[in-house]
């Protein structure tokens, strides 16, 4: 990767915060601008549909960079435009409580450091922003969107910019691919193909794709996967690529309807039963609250929502999937129960 390029891969962030322009004692030809091109812990949403999730920069995120890093004072992130910079002791950069805190000196005697100066003081521009690549971050992938902490950054450059919001698109069209990785590894959770209900009592046996229809899954159009997928609990992606990927059948293929059987057994795979489902841990809540919703369609009262690991698969053959997890969730208040009471065992 070439470094000398960092508009390529680095991500954009602006921050709502007061910028101002100072005057200093005895010296008529500079000001200095004071404001903050980062606040810590206050989540911001970044990005759109899937890519969606919240972000917050952590206190200490700049204590490295902000040492080694030779950081420019830009307009608009654009290097043509060079107001101040570290290296020469124009650009000050420190963390403090607040945030990453920027202080500048502008040169008035610099017809263009001179304009912004004067353009910032009257508030025409009032904003900054910081340009950097992550070292080091932490996903939260169960919270709904997912929330990621930039626990540390390198800086490329801090900004004062025209219109933020312009900025952080142009940035997030170029976001560092891991983003996307960590995002796109994330599956969906398909809408209902049908609300009704079919009587409790309905047998359930998991479908295969004959039961849907005649044609082979590649010559399907990808509304008709979509209305299959409607009848799983969970999809790679959407439309899948293959009907196998699909995981947690729980409507009948015939109309749609939802089965109580289907659901009860999607759950009891969900937690682990007949050796479990392979769904990434980011998506298993979401499954969960679609099935859960379907229990109280029911009148049913959904299981406590618990990580996989927490069931034991049992045996095969050994007990209804149901009736496994019911059974473990008994055991398992009982022992709490227990521990509460000081019984022994
Ligand atoms: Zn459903």
């Amino acid at each position: 990767m070439n470094r000398a390029h960092p508009e390529i891969t680095c991500e954009r962030r602006h921050v709502e915060w007061p910028v101002t322009i100072r005057s200093v004692e005895g010296r008529q030809d500079t000001r200095t601008l004071v404001g903050y091109a980062a606040v810590f812990d206050r989540p911001a949403l970044i990005g759109s549909g899937a890519l969606r999730f919240r972000e917050r920069v952590a206190r200490g995120a700049f204590a490295k960079t902000i040492q080694e890093a030779d950081v420019r004072l830009l307009v608009n992130h654009d290097p043509n435009h060079v107001l101040a910079r570290t290296t020469n002791g124009t650009l000050r950069l420190s963390e403090d409580e607040t945030g990453l805190r920027v202080e500048a000196d502008l040169d008035l005697l610099d017809h263009e450091a001179a304009l912004w100066a004067r353009r910032i003081e009257r508030g025409v521009v009032n904003q900054m922003s910081f340009a950097f690549d992550v070292i080091r971050e932490d996903w939260d992938l169960e919270a709904d969107p997912p929330e990621r902490t930039l626990l540390e950054v390198r800086l490329w450059d801090v900004s004062v910019v025209t219109f933020p919001a312009y900025v952080d698109t142009v940035a997030s069209v170029r976001m560092d691919d891991r983003v996307r990785r960590v995002l796109e590894s994330r599956g969906v959770v398909p809408s209902d193909v049908s609300e009704e209900l079919a009587p409790e009592d309905t047998p359930w046996q998991a479908p295969s794709l004959s039961d849907f229809t005649d044609q082979p899954w590649d010559e399907l159009s990808d509304a008709e996967k979509r209305r299959i997928a409607g009848h799983f609990a969970w999809a790679p992606e959407m439309p899948p690529e293959r009907y196998t990927d699909l995981k947690l059948p729980h409507h009948r293929p015939e109309d749609g309807a939802v089965v109580w059987r289907g659901v009860a057994a999607a759950m009891a795979a969900l937690f682990g039963a007949r050796g479990g489902v392979d769904i990434p841990a980011a998506d298993r809540w979401r499954v969960y609250e679609h099935l859960a919703r379907h229990y109280r369609q029911f009148d049913r009262e959904p299981p406590e929502f618990k990580e996989a690991s927490w069931f034991p698969a049992p045996r095969a053959g050994e007990e209804p999937p149901e009736e496994a997890v019911r059974a473990r969730l008994l055991r398992l208040r009982l022992e709490a129960l227990e521990r509460k009471l000081g019984i022994w065992r």
